[in-house]
């Protein structure tokens, strides 16, 4: 029943209506579709968004976690302008400062960083970091995790959040297309993996070891189902072992779970890092960093020397392309370490994630209240919220969950003030305060209320 939503969200609808037209689906990204239609925003500051019809929110989709800090922190206003006013351009377009200074920040923060390439987007650094183990192993072939997404492009757009039917045998996932259009080659290249599941996993590679150039996961699946500690350390021994490359895509974890990412945490050194969303501090951009000995080459001499080239090189590797008219953009980079430095304060990250878990205890008790069976899973500031008490160490085991009533909660946020895509998990900012997080409560408990009696 969306009418009263629809009865609050009347401009959204009109105006929506006109997107349409001009826009396919009305979105400039597939995932910004909801039912009935989209809440269209005019103004945010700190914690809250302010839609069309004057609607005020608590935000927790954060730009699907970018925004650390909430909407329009000052001191990452006032270094995007000072960089701008100081430099006297918004891209020089040419090689400059600011790419040294983010690449040492970023070697002193991430353990199995020693070099750094900026790109555009995550989507980008993934892409780039599948292309660069390719090249330094020559096989041809990589591995991903069912339900992991690393960018909507044709190599990784594969059982992200596979249908039923077509995903088969659990320790053994097939490779489901999510979009039509998708080259049946990389059906056949991309070898699905069951994650958290360490015996199906090594056992698939072994088999495919001579093919298999790289591994690209997400430490923390969607942001809030961890890998196990004891599956990741064993897939960095294994991965070792048989020369395949580790690509973490640290995403969504990178200055999110800790200042070094998911990998400080775990205590593992991957041996390529792409990182993006938090970087950029609301701005566009992607970044890779890795071991020298890989990053190397993406070198325009292709891992030899710059200073030796025309001398008789032994190694022969070719160069891996890598271009971008606004790759390491000045702008973005003051934006992402303005937004690193605020994170570098003391106690700021603990203080996100008491309010985080503060947030989290609070929920379950009032679900509890109500006799809900419910559980909140995630690490750090991100969390999600699942109608379910089963536990959830996979994309499979969110069928546990109850969608039909999680999604009618949602909707009855959005009336009272809580801003989540329907279904989507929870990210906190340094922004949202005690006050919020009590609001919070007492929408959900309204929401709860409400929903139980239809
Ligand atoms: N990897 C992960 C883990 C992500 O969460 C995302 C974005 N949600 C991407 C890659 C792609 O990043 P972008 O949207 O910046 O292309």
């Amino acid at each position: 029943d969306f009418h009263s939503f629809a009865e609050q969200t009347k401009r959204s609808a009109e105006q929506y209506t006109k997107a349409r037209e001009l826009i396919p689906g009305g979105v400039t990204a597939n995932i910004k579709y909801m039912e009935p239609h989209p809440i269209i925003m005019r103004r945010a500051e700190g914690s809250k968004l302010y839609d069309i019809d004057h609607n005020e929110y608590m935000d927790y989709l954060l730009s699907y976690g970018a925004l650390i800090h909430g909407h329009g922190h000052p001191e990452v206003y006032e270094a995007v302008m000072k960089q701008m006013k100081s430099s006297g351009t918004t891209i020089f377009g040419t090689p400059h400062e600011l790419e040294m200074v983010m690449a040492e920040k970023l070697i002193s923060l991430y353990p199995g960083i020693e070099m750094v390439r900026y790109t555009n987007s995550g989507l980008e650094a993934t892409l780039l970091a599948l292309r660069t183990a390719r090249a330094y192993t020559g096989k041809p072939k990589i591995a991903k995790f069912e339900g992991h997404y690393h960018g909507g492009y044709d190599q990784v757009l594969l059982s992200v959040n596979p249908e039923h039917e077509k995903s088969g045998d659990a320790a053994q996932p097939n490779s489901v297309p999510e979009s039509h259009g998708l080259p049946e080659y990389y059906q056949k290249n991309t070898i699905m993996l069951p994650f958290n599941d360490f015996p199906s996993t090594e056992k698939i590679l072994r088999t495919c070891k001579e093919d298999i150039s790289a591994i690209i996961m997400e430490p923390v699946q969607g942001g809030f189902i961890p890998a196990e500690k004891e599956f990741i350390k064993q897939l960095r021994t294994l991965t070792e072992e048989l020369g395949i490359v580790l690509i973490l895509d640290e995403v969504k974890t990178g200055f999110r779970l800790s200042l070094g990412g998911a990998q400080e945490v775990y205590g593992i050194e991957p041996d390529i890092t792409a990182l993006g969303k938090v970087l950029g501090g609301g701005f566009p951009i992607g970044a890779i960093g890795g071991k020298k000995e890989i990053m190397n080459l993406l070198s325009p001499h292709g891992g030899r020397d710059i200073m030796t080239v025309g001398e008789e090189d032994s190694q022969k590797r070719e160069a891996v392309f890598h271009s971008g008219t606004y790759n390491g953009h000045p702008t973005v980079l003051a934006a992402g370490l303005s937004t690193i430095e605020l994170l570098e304060r003391d106690g700021v990250i603990g203080e996100l994630f008491s309010k985080t878990h503060a947030l989290r205890d609070r929920l379950e008790e009032l679900y509890g209240q109500y006799g809900i069976p419910m559980q909140t899973i995630g690490k750090g500031s991100i969390f999600n919220i699942i109608l379910s008490k089963a536990s959830i160490k996979n994309y499979r085991d969110m069928e546990q969950a109850d969608l039909g009533l999680r999604k009618a909660i949602d909707y009855e946020l959005l009336k009272n003030g809580v801003y989540t895509k329907p279904l989507n998990r929870y990210s906190l900012s340094t922004a949202h305060t005690e006050e919020d997080i009590s609001r919070t409560i007492r929408a959900h408990e309204q929401a709860i209320k409400t929903v139980l009696k239809q």
